[in-house]
């Protein structure tokens, strides 16, 4: 009798420290890349992983801010007016790719806006809303068919006075790809980041006991709530339940923006107009096992609105738009 006592105690103890468990995900946050980032991964060496993914991110972001005058793409905005200017291959095939989505979406992404977001100043602390005969003669200087490049020697020259490359539309989507495959490669088979709305997912959330048996499996899917542009951050208008690897990737006119005599003005510019673009949506995310042309098609889908459904499904898994 006292025996049958002492082995039910040990057991409840047993279950007790078992319904304790959680697995609990290596997880880092920074501010980069002007938004926040955050890794969470899970397994063997998770730690080590998104260290290395950060550090990755940190090269990239060396590589593409242009705000930083030693980076490699304001080295291409300072040489490329006056001639040939040779790049590295990595940057040289990003700003190809670039132009390639530019032109499937007729130019409704266009890394070419240097001139224009240079006259807002969307997400700096005094931007403005220039005078209409500015956006009129900065747009002369903007068009992605007057990047030259050569294949050869991976250079670029620009064809038109007064143009620059601002790459704000696909540099995340980039890094977050190249983070995703870090975190591969270092062994990680779950884990989830998120680089100011471009979302990546690697296989599925670890659960802990209770929800495991619950539920009958160890995992389930991770679920990606996409912002309801009108409500406070974090309240979600839909959720994306991840069944396999995939990068889920926003853009919307609630993440930067500035008011002005009653007038909202967002950070994604309809390069055919100079201002920011009216397609009828706050907000378009796309579906996409390429992280990098994702992103460049979330800026392009929100520019065109609805009606580009058809041409951004060309492109992508899926396309969410919310009006
Ligand atoms: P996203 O949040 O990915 O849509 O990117 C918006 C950022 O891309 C802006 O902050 C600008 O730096 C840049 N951008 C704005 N409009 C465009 C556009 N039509 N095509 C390409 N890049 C753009
Ligand atoms: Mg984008």
């Amino acid at each position: 009798m006292k025996r049958t006592k002492y082995i039910l105690i040990v057991f409840f103890i047993f279950i007790f420290i078992l319904g304790l468990y959680k697995p609990v995900p290596a997880e880092k946050t920074e501010y980069l890349m002007d938004t926040i980032i955050t890794i969470s991964a899970y397994g063997t060496g998770a730690k080590k992983a998104t260290e290395l993914a950060f550090s990755e991110i940190e090269r990239i972001d060396g590589l593409l801010n242009a705000f930083d005058e030693n980076s490699e793409i304001s080295k291409i905005n300072q040489n490329a007016p006056y001639g040939f200017y040779k790049t590295t291959p990595e940057v040289y095939e990003l700003i190809k790719k670039a132009v390639y989505i530019s032109e499937k979406t007729s130019g409704a992404f266009d890394i070419t806006l240097l001139p224009i977001s240079s006259l807002w100043q969307i997400g700096s602390e005094s931007p403005k809303v220039p005078e209409a005969n500015e956006i009129k003669n900065a747009l002369f200087s903007v068009g992605y068919k007057n990047i030259i490049f050569d294949d050869e020697s991976h250079s670029i020259k620009f064809a038109v006075s007064g143009m620059g490359i601002d790459l704000g539309g696909i540099a995340k989507g980039y890094a977050s790809e190249k983070a995703t495959n870090i975190l591969k490669e270092n062994g990680i088979k779950n884990a989830i980041l998120d680089l100011g709305g471009n979302i990546s997912v690697i296989g599925r959330q670890p659960l802990d006991l209770v929800s495991a048996v619950k539920s009958g499996s160890f995992y389930r899917p991770f679920n990606v709530g996409i912002q309801d542009p009108d409500g406070v951050r974090g309240s979600y208008k839909h959720v994306y339940t991840a069944e396999s690897d995939c990068f889920i990737i926003t853009s919307g006119s609630y993440e930067r923006n500035f008011s002005k005599d009653g007038i909202l003005y967002h950070h994604i510019i309809d390069p055919k107009t100079g201002y920011p673009a009216l397609s009828g949506v706050k907000s378009a995310t796309i579906i996409t096992d390429d992280g990098t042309t994702g992103d460049a098609l979330s800026t392009a889908a929100f520019v065109l609105g609805e009606d580009s459904k058809e041409l951004i499904l060309g492109l992508c898994n899926k396309v969410i738009y919310i009006k």
